[in-house]
């Protein structure tokens, strides 16, 4: 049996997307920026899907820019309000230490510039609170940065209530949705979020397209300069087909948000509750206030890499941590941050569950996950102290 269980690194391209997308390659294939009709079809394309974008969101179209991606949008909603944080004076941004790289490493890029930044820690459950957002607001904040979900362990922030904080205090709030935008319901008037980025490939849309959501009077600064494409905000001929692909599968993973997570919900529960059955383990997050897809583990004594090579042999794709880090030898700095000691988080596994996943598949991890955990512990030397009782059990 093949399993695919890393639709939070990415996600196949659903067959509405892929229909919306290929008229693109080779009919609708002008320059929306030419003044000639088929130019003018491509315009047209690309103001539909700015249009089921904004109305996804509740937002207006005129406040959805294309980026190429998630990393891109998150970096130029980053910049953006720190420029006009730097032109009041005001030079701190509150953030947390479980974000995304593509937020923590801007967050590195613009302390190198002379901003202040304050990353909350991680509670035990996974969910940083509004207290915790409040707390760290100071006169000079002009921007706090907080994922919707966790990419890694897959829970979700009180954004409501961040997002009120934040209005109430007049400071910029931008949420990284990237894992939640259509498994999610999002509303940006509702709760209070002045910008959000997010991306087509974690909800069967195509790789390498992005929307940033800024609300009308934030002024964007490029980091793409060029032509005069996105109201001048983000240069480069607009990937058209890419955007049509975005815009049909977020209005899909919207029309079908509920179903799939009452499709997702007992799975992913059951995936917990079977994996937590195995002795020396401890689910990272919160058993309930998390994506319906995501399961994330800690196993004692093993090694997520030997982990993966095995469960992939077994025609399972799953991650250790995000795709990003695993292919480094550092532990996932979500763990770290969650209070696992460094031997714990790596020994961690994700499986990141969609609607295109089957309850066989489940019962299939289930019944193979077991046998290589044990045989993974009767291999490592570590196993055996811990068994001997030379070294104290942590889990
Ligand atoms: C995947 C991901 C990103 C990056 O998006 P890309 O489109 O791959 O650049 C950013 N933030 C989070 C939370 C993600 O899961």
């Amino acid at each position: 049996m093949r399993v695919y269980a890393d639709n939070a690194a990415t996600t196949a391209v659903s067959q509405t997307a892929l229909a919306a997308m290929l008229p693109c390659f080779q009919e609708i294939y002008g320059n929306p920026s030419s003044l000639h009709s088929p130019g003018q079809r491509a315009a047209e394309k690309l103001a539909e899907a700015r249009e089921i974008f904004a109305r996804r969101l509740n937002a207006e179209p005129r406040e959805i820019t294309f980026t190429s991606g998630g990393s891109e949008a998150d970096n130029q909603a980053l910049r953006s309000a720190a420029a006009l944080g730097a032109r009041k004076g005001k030079k701190h941004i509150v953030s947390t230490k479980f974000e995304h790289h593509a937020i923590l490493h801007t967050l590195d890029a613009l302390a190198k510039e002379g901003f202040e930044v304050t990353l909350l820690d991680i509670p035990p459950d996974g969910v940083v609170t509004a207290e915790q957002v409040k707390a760290a607001i100071r006169p000079d904040t002009c921007l706090v940065t907080v994922m919707f979900a966790n990419n890694e362990i897959g829970t979700i922030q009180p954004i409501i209530e961040i997002g009120e904080v934040c209005r109430e205090a007049g400071v910029i709030f931008h949420t990284d949705a990237v894992q939640a935008a259509g498994h999610l319901p999002i509303d940006v008037q509702a709760m209070h979020i002045d910008m959000l980025s997010l991306s087509a490939h974690k909800f069967h849309g195509p790789k390498g397209v992005g929307v940033l959501y800024a609300r009308r009077g934030i002024p964007l600064v490029n980091v793409i300069y060029g032509g005069a494409q996105e109201r001048g905000k983000r240069a480069g001929t607009e990937n058209i087909p890419g955007i049509c692909g975005g815009a049909a599968a977020f209005d899909e993973a919207c029309a079908n948000m509920e179903k799939n997570a009452a499709f997702l919900t007992p799975l992913r529960d059951k995936l917990i509750a079977g994996l937590t059955a195995i002795p020396h383990s401890i689910l990272n997050g919160d058993a309930k206030r998390r994506l319906p897809g995501n399961v994330n583990v800690c196993f004692e004594g093993i090694e997520g890499e030997s982990l993966l090579l095995l469960l992939d042999a077994k025609g399972i794709a799953a991650s250790s941590g995000s795709a990003c880090t695993s292919g480094s030898l550092d532990p996932s700095h979500v763990l770290l941050a969650l209070g696992r000691p460094h031997e714990v988080a790596h020994g961690s596994l994700r499986l990141s569950l969609s609607e295109y996943n089957t309850a066989e598949e489940i019962d299939y991890i289930l019944s193979v996950l077991p046998d290589i955990v044990s045989y993974l512990r009767d291999i490592s030397p570590v196993w055996d102290e811990l068994e001997q009782g030379r070294r104290p059990h942590l889990l």
